[in-house]
């Protein structure tokens, strides 16, 4: 039986996390919830679940989950709250999914308390995917990939020795404006945004996939996973996300993996590693797999991917920088207070203007993002219209 901790219970992760430990109760204990502001969800998963501890962003939270709460699960808040989420003297394995750069600090402590992560939280290794991956190695911890992408690419190398890899292939949807006319980009709303061909995923995400930020973060998350230098790293549209990635080796073999767009898949394999779990699922059909295309990116319709591999190739703190002003710039976005195409512009001015710093220390990159959130929020207050 193993015992897991979920940073982020109440996210779109997080539920389907839930729903793949709902499946096998013989297997997977709930130790642990955390969660921001959604203390109606928590308190529903307490109910079932029964875990020892949770945790929610702010005090008052907290005090009337305390109210409600009748199970005698000991209930925390804030950073302390998520800490004690990641690091639970009994827990064997914590799944990272809280969203953006929040995540980052309580995966870091779940490596340090030598848990096993199974990291959907991508913010984190965009920013410090170093440090992360150097403390796990220091603590001999794995870190298994969520991301389905990454899933994907980490069975593939499963085929070949390292030194026969010539390349791992990305693919992207291509989200919601894949065929929609540049010039008219501007005019995107919100709602046409978040309206995601093939994937249900929280609005961040979402919003990242329709910018292909997502996928330049996932650039990034590759390399630091499996210490792939980005120039060996290709992005393919591929818009029936059936195809979840490849891996191409030096004899011209391509290996992938292929599945209906379903997160509890690659969820469920960062569980239970290195066995399958039997999921239940509809049998395949010829048809479901037929028709599946693969094309080139646009790269100067979809600058934001660009940004996102030129942030790594300069190295240091650019990938902090651009991830923060990202978060704002998708946040302002969807309060709508600029426009969809105002996203990218905004970064690459804020990736101009920052002096890098180096990225082997944490204070370095927290310094690196609150400078980038301070300098974005204040690009985007007054002078909107004249980006
Ligand atoms: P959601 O927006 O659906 O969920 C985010 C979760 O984070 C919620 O549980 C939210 O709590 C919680 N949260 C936010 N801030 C804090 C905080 N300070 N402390 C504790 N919890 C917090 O996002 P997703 O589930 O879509 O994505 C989560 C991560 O997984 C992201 O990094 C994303 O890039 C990655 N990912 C997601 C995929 C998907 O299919 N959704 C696929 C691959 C990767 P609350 O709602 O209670 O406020």
């Amino acid at each position: 039986m193993k015992k897991v901790s979920i940073l982020g219970s109440t996210g779109s992760i997080g539920v389907q996390s839930l729903d793949v430990i709902r499946m096998f109760p013989e297997k997977f204990k709930v130790v642990a919830l955390s969660a921001g502001t959604n203390i109606e969800l928590l308190k529903n998963q307490i109910d079932e679940f029964r875990p020892d501890i949770a945790s929610v962003y702010n005090e008052k939270d907290a005090k009337a989950l305390n109210e409600i709460n009748s199970f005698g699960t000991e209930i925390l808040y804030g950073d302390n709250g998520n800490k004690e989420v990641a690091v639970k003297s009994d827990c064997d394995i914590v799944i990272s999914a809280i969203v953006g750069f929040n995540g980052l600090i309580p995966t870091l402590e779940a490596i340090r308390a030598k848990k096993t992560v199974a990291v959907a939280n991508k913010e984190s290794l965009v920013v410090a995917g170093e440090i992360l991956t150097r403390e796990a190695v220091d603590n001999n911890v794995s870190i298994f990939p969520v991301d389905s992408e990454h899933s994907a690419i980490f069975q593939a190398l499963h085929c070949g020795e390292k030194k026969f890899l010539k390349r791992v292939i990305i693919t992207a949807s291509g989200g919601p404006f894949l065929d929609f006319p540049k010039n008219k980009l501007d005019e995107v709303t919100v709602e046409q945004a978040l309206n995601h061909p093939t994937w249900d995923m929280g609005d961040k995400i979402t919003i990242d996939s329709a910018t292909l930020m997502n996928k330049g973060f996932e650039v990034i998350e590759a390399k630091w996973l499996f210490d792939i230098p980005t120039e060996k790293i290709s992005v393919w549209i591929h818009p029936q996300s059936i195809v979840h990635s490849m891996v191409e080796y030096v004899d011209g073999s391509f290996i992938s993996h292929l599945g209906k767009p379903d997160m509890k898949v690659p969820i469920a394999y960062a569980l239970s590693y290195p066995e399958r779990l039997a999921l239940e699922s509809d049998t395949v059909k010829p048809v479901d797999f037929s028709g599946l295309t693969f094309e080139e990116v646009e790269t100067n319709k979809f600058p934001a991917l660009s940004l996102a591999i030129e942030s790594v190739n300069q190295g240091g703190t650019y990938p902090a920088v651009l991830n923060a002003a990202n978060e704002v710039a998708v946040n302002a976005f969807l309060e709508k207070k600029i426009k969809f195409t105002d996203i990218s512009n905004i970064l690459s001015k804020i990736m101009d203007k920052h002096n890098p710093l180096d990225t082997n220390s944490l204070e370095n990159i927290i310094e690196a993002d609150s400078w980038s959130r301070n300098n974005t929020i204040s690009m985007i207050s007054p002078g909107v219209k004249k980006l």
